[in-house]
């Protein structure tokens, strides 16, 4: 056995996924998860859902308990950042002077919210972390004025959450509604959603700048009109933490590069999840994948290898997203630059989109129908098989997915 241990960089979904299945698949070494928050290992997606208008608890949205970390013999440092990883001595150097040596060691460093050039030291709100949420929801209280900057899904989640709960919101938005991933009639029926329940919605617009501060903000559109705000939530995307793999000489380009197995350009380190930016079998192209369904797979992917275990086939991404109360699922990924022809179905409560690219169906978007969407992912188009890795040679173009 080797005495050295598996080390995961980032305890969030991937990293405690990846933790977990390493030791389900019976990786006998120690197994060592690094996350620098200070919190137990937590869920993101109920922090711009749930978290900001019920009574969840930070218990309820924690991965884990401590016990279960406990009981499958995980160490679990948290609070502590990896500030260099030298891959030549296969060493992990902690902010805090120590350093670990690994045998294989996987980064799982997610991302962090983007911000408007200049705005960092400004107070505006983003979410992307616990603390983002729990420093947001008792802002939001009735009357007071709501600018969100970016209609993405979060973007117009808390919009729509902020709007029932009786803010006055305003939602900026240079492109398209949900970053143009969804068919124009999902997006024209959740414009309609969230104009209808109060939200002003502003699409084809460009912040030219925000000044003033909380309870006072002043937000500035390119062709001159003027928005006043109490709170300013900037939701414009993310940026994946690679900082750590750059400066270890990693190849990164919009992530940290890997092939279809998740290795990087060094030998026994790994990426994964919103960090990792990958070859889609089904978009055919490379991205980083910003969801829970993937992080979990990239996560297994690599414990299956580490373990020496036949690793899953690849399914189709898939995301959800909760507006309006509605509740939105989204399989597959459409090719770049290929006409869709998009078939549109009613369903009790709400619809379905199939999406079809040079015969095939590459994706689907079902509102509120659940048995609609698990049935239609069935039948999006298989994908190369994961025996043949598609990219053993790394590329150099990323796209988004
Ligand atoms: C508000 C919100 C809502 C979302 N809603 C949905 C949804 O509805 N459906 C869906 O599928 N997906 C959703 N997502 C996306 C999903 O949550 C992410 O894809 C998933 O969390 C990615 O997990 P990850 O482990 O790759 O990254 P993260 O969850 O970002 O975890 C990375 C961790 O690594 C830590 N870290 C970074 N650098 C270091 C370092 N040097 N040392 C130690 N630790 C480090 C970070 O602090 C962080 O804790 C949502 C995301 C957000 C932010």
């Amino acid at each position: 056995m080797n005495p050295l241990p598996v080390i995961v960089i980032g305890a969030g979904h991937a990293g405690v996924e990846c933790a977990f299945a390493l030791r389900q698949a019976g990786v006998p070494q120690d197994i060592l998860l690094i996350g620098d928050e200070p919190h137990l290992p937590y869920e993101r997606p109920p922090l711009s859902k749930a978290m900001l208008s019920d009574a969840l608890d930070i218990e309820r949205v924690q991965l884990k308990p401590m016990a279960a970390f406990d009981k499958a013999r995980i160490t679990l440092r948290r609070g502590e950042r990896v500030a260099r990883l030298d891959t030549a001595s296969r060493t992990v150097h902690l902010a805090g002077g120590e350093a670990l040596h690994y045998s294989d060691c996987i980064l799982a460093t997610g991302g962090r919210a983007r911000l408007l050039p200049g705005m960092d030291a400004m107070q505006v709100h983003a979410i992307r972390t616990l603390d983002d949420a729990l420093r947001l929801k008792p802002e939001l209280v009735p009357g007071q004025r709501l600018v969100v900057i970016g209609a993405g899904y979060l973007g117009l989640e808390i919009a729509s959450t902020a709007a029932k709960l009786g803010l006055h919101v305003t939602v900026l938005e240079n492109g398209r509604l949900m970053g143009g991933k969804v068919s124009p009639y999902t997006e024209a029926r959740f414009a309609a959603l969230h104009r209808d329940a109060g939200v002003a919605l502003f699409t084809g617009v460009a912040v030219a700048r925000c000044e003033g501060g909380p309870g006072d903000w002043r937000i500035t559109l390119a062709d001159g009109a003027e928005h006043e705000a109490d709170l300013l939530l900037v939701s414009i995307g993310a940026v994946p933490n690679t900082e750590l793999a750059e400066a270890a000489g990693i190849r990164c380009h919009d992530g940290i590069e890997v092939d279809a197995l998740c290795q990087t350009s060094a030998s026994g380190l790994f990426a994964i999840g919103d960090c990792a930016n990958a070859h889609s079998h089904h978009g055919q192209r490379r991205c980083r994948i910003e969801s829970v369904q993937n992080a979990l797979f990239q996560a297994r992917t690599v414990a299956a290898q580490l373990a020496g275990k036949p690793v899953a086939a690849v399914r189709p991404p898939t995301f959800w997203s909760e507006q309006c109360g509605k509740r939105l699922q989204m399989a597959g990924l459409v090719l770049l630059d290929a006409p869709i022809d998009d078939h549109v179905t009613h369903t009790d409560r709400g619809w379905v989109v199939e999406r079809f690219q040079q015969g095939a169906l590459r994706a689907v978007e079902a509102v509120d129908s659940p048995v609609d969407f698990v049935q239609k992912t069935r039948m999006i188009a298989a994908p190369i098989s994961m025996e043949t890795p598609a990219c053993t040679t790394l590329s150099t173009e990323p796209q988004h997915a």
